[in-house]
Order: C-alpha cells, then structure tokens, then sequence
C-alpha cells in the first residue's frame, strides 16, 4: 500500500479540510487523499478498498494526529468491537480535528470501556427474540435475518457491538437452513429485513442465492436491506450488483448516514445507480453528540438526502450500548430537532424520531407534543408555528378518547 508520509502529509490535508467544512452542502469527492499512489481502477474496486482499510494504531497515526484518548481506544480494539476504515472513509476524516463529526462515529475512545447507568450489551433485546440462530422475530409479520457479521467499517455506537466484526462479546452463529425452515413454517411472516454486518459485504452470488431463497418462500411479500455499504464503500455499488438485485422486487433499501459530508459524489453516484435499479431508498440516522445534533447539520443532511434520492425515514435515540454515553445526547434533544424541521421544510425531509424501547419493547415513535388536547368532541392542535387549532371529532360513538391528562402531563 502506498501512502503519504506523515509529515508531508498532515499539513496539506488540514488545509483541504478547512475548505470541506464550509461546503458540506455540497457533494465532493475525497479521493484519492491519503492514498495518492493508488490508481483510479485500483480505488473504484471495492475488494482492493476493503484489502486497503485502515485498521490498526499505526496505520490511523500515519495518517491523523491522534489523541491520547483515541490511542487507549485504538489498544482495546482487539477485544470488543474492531477498528477498521475503508480509505474511501477515511478520507472523510479531518486528521488534525478531534471533534470532527466523521472521526467521532468510527474512531474508539477509551470512553467506550465506562459503562454508564442503564447501557446493556443487547439493547434492543435481539438475542431474546431469536427462535433460530441468526434470526430476530420480535413483531408480528417481520423478521431480521443476520447474514454476516463483518461490515466495511465499524461505528462506535454499534447496536449489535456485542456481535459484529468478530472480536465481540459473542459470535453470531446464523444457521441459514434452520432460518429458511421457520420462515417455511411462519406465514405470518411477510418482510424479511437481511441485516448483520453488513449483507452487500456478501459476494453478488451469495446474496442471490439467500435472496432466491426467500423469494421462492411464497408468503414472504418484502425483502429489505439494511446496509451503510453505500456509504463506507460505494465502489460496491456496481451495475452488476444492481442488476441482480432488481431481479428480487420488491426490494427495498435502508441505508444510514448520520452527517452530510458523508454524501460525497461517490456516495450520490452509487445511491443513484440503486435508485435507477428501482429500489426505493430510506435514511437511518443515529442522533449523535457532536456530530449530527445541531439544526443546520440535519436541515443539510436531510435536504442532500432527498438530493440523492433517498428519504430520510428514520432518526433514532441512540441505544443504550455499552460505552456510549459520550456519544448520547438528550431524548430532548432529538424531539427539539424535529420540531425545527417539520412543517420548516418538505414533509418528505422530516424523519420520524424513534427510541428502541430498552430490552425488547421495539421502535417507538417520539414525537413533539401538536396534540394538546383531544376528547369525543374535538382535538386541540397547535401548528408549527406555536398556533393553536380546534378540530372537531367526528361523532362521540365513533372516537377513541385520549384522556387530555395522558396527553398534558406527558
Ligand atoms: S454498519 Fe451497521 S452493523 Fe456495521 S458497525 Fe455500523 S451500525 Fe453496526
């Protein structure tokens, strides 16, 4: 691998950065950044991106001053969640800035080994609505079915930190015959959600053969992919590989991107060639402390999403992973954020705001309070602008009664 040296390096990088912060707006390629021997064919190559990540202490120092903080991080690697960063990514990073927005999601702390009140290892209750090895059945008609349990990077805040990259607390055993046999059995089922890791790290033939799988099950109606390949290594993106996806429809994509830097060109491109292949796209994004939770971060990120083609779908309360409290910020926080976007731009823009109910409970949407009062004969609302509205209810025989206290004290 060929890189810049340090000292020639650091200098000239920082100076590009000072012009990117300025211009998140915009969509920018990275490339080839602290990679400057690599060629465009060896760059565009997703396998030559993924030989190339940078995924130790001394490959991160060559390229970023690191802080003393990020150093004990960089050590304890080895034994909970992995290090590692595609050098499409790694581009993204400011190398003298340890508050940048980028850095923050994939560079560990030592923080990450202070477990605060109320962080689990599985927050979101995975492991105890697993009938088969490898596959979540916790609502009624829809099953997570975890494919592998690499990614192309690793985010800090990993919901499934316990069991992806490898050198987790656990290692995730899927059983794919057993997990095909269930969802024989199950017709309730009618959405297969392939998650990990990562299922576009997977070869184009092995994802087919899991998708023909499930396509031939009769009952299963929707298959969707939750994937941040797109993002961490859009030269994955291939025609090749959107062509065999569209054979599957209807299929769809949940991608994740937390800040709009990491919308580069590559990224548009990429997300395009998906949209062209007919999958529609939503946005997952975690609320993250010093990276997404200010109003102009996320009026930017939301707005260059529609731009690529992708609706912003979901915002969530970052889970209660071990180690993450420096990453959390406020339920309140999240709620304000909402609130400064809806109705302040395109309805298709504003995500909904959900928490993982802690253990199990499922997503739960957390919304600002519009509804101020509502009985058998009306409801109360108040608009974006703080104006207040009456609405009259249908007939006392037709409605649901919310009792104004659950409404006002909550
Ligand atoms: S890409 Fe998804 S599964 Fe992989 S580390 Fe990030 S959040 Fe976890």
């Amino acid at each position: 691998m060929s890189v810049r040296k340090l000292n020639a390096s650091k200098p000239e990088a920082s100076k590009l950065f000072v012009q990117d912060m300025n211009t998140d707006r915009e969509f920018r390629s990275h490339a080839p950044g602290f990679w400057p021997s690599a060629t465009g064919t060896e760059w565009n190559d997703w396998r030559w991106q993924l030989r190339h990540r940078v995924g130790s202490l001394d490959e991160a120092a060559r390229h970023i001053n690191l802080t003393r903080e990020e150093r004990e991080g960089l050590l304890l690697t080895a034994h909970k969640l992995a290090f590692s960063i595609t050098p499409h990514f790694f581009n993204l990073i400011e190398p003298d800035n340890p508050d940048c927005p980028i850095r923050r999601q994939v560079m560990p702390l030592a923080a990450e080994t202070t477990i605060s009140p109320g962080e689990m290892a599985d927050p979101c209750g995975e492991d105890s609505h697993m009938p088969v090895p490898g596959l979540v059945h916790r609502y009624p008609d829809r099953v997570l079915f975890l494919v592998t349990d690499r990614c192309a990077s690793y985010c800090r805040y990993c919901t499934r930190s316990r069991v992806v990259s490898g050198v987790g607390e656990q290692e995730l055993e899927t059983d794919f015959e057993a997990i095909y046999r269930y969802l024989e059995q199950h017709t309730e089922v009618r959405d297969v959600l392939l998650s990990g890791g990562d299922a576009l790290l997977l070869s184009d033939e092995r994802l087919r053969k899991i998708l023909a799988r499930l396509r031939a099950i009769r009952h299963i109606e929707f298959l969707r992919i939750g994937s941040r390949v797109p993002i961490f290594l859009p030269q994955r993106i291939t025609p090749e590989l959107c062509a065999m996806l569209r054979e599957f429809h209807p299929l769809w994509m949940s991608i994740h991107v937390n800040h709009p830097r990491e919308l580069t060109t590559e990224v548009r491109d990429a997300l395009g060639r998906l949209a062209d292949a007919g999958i529609p796209l939503g946005n997952q994004s975690v609320l993250l402390a010093g990276v997404n939770d200010d109003k102009d971060t996320m009026r930017t990120l939301i707005h260059k999403l529609l731009r690529c083609r992708v609706r912003p779908y979901y915002l969530y309360q970052c889970d209660l992973i071990h180690g993450s409290a420096h990453l959390r910020t406020s339920v309140a926080r999240g709620i304000e954020l909402i609130e400064s976007l809806r109705g302040h731009t395109t309805g298709y823009a504003v995500p909904q705001f959900v928490i993982d109910a802690p253990g199990g409970g499922g997503k739960v949407p957390v919304s600002p309070g519009y509804v101020l009062y509502h009985d058998t004969e009306k409801v109360v609302l108040r608009n974006y602008e703080g104006r207040v509205f009456e609405y009259p209810e249908k007939s006392a025989g037709d409605a649901t009664a919310v009792r104004p206290e659950s409404v006002l004290d909550y």
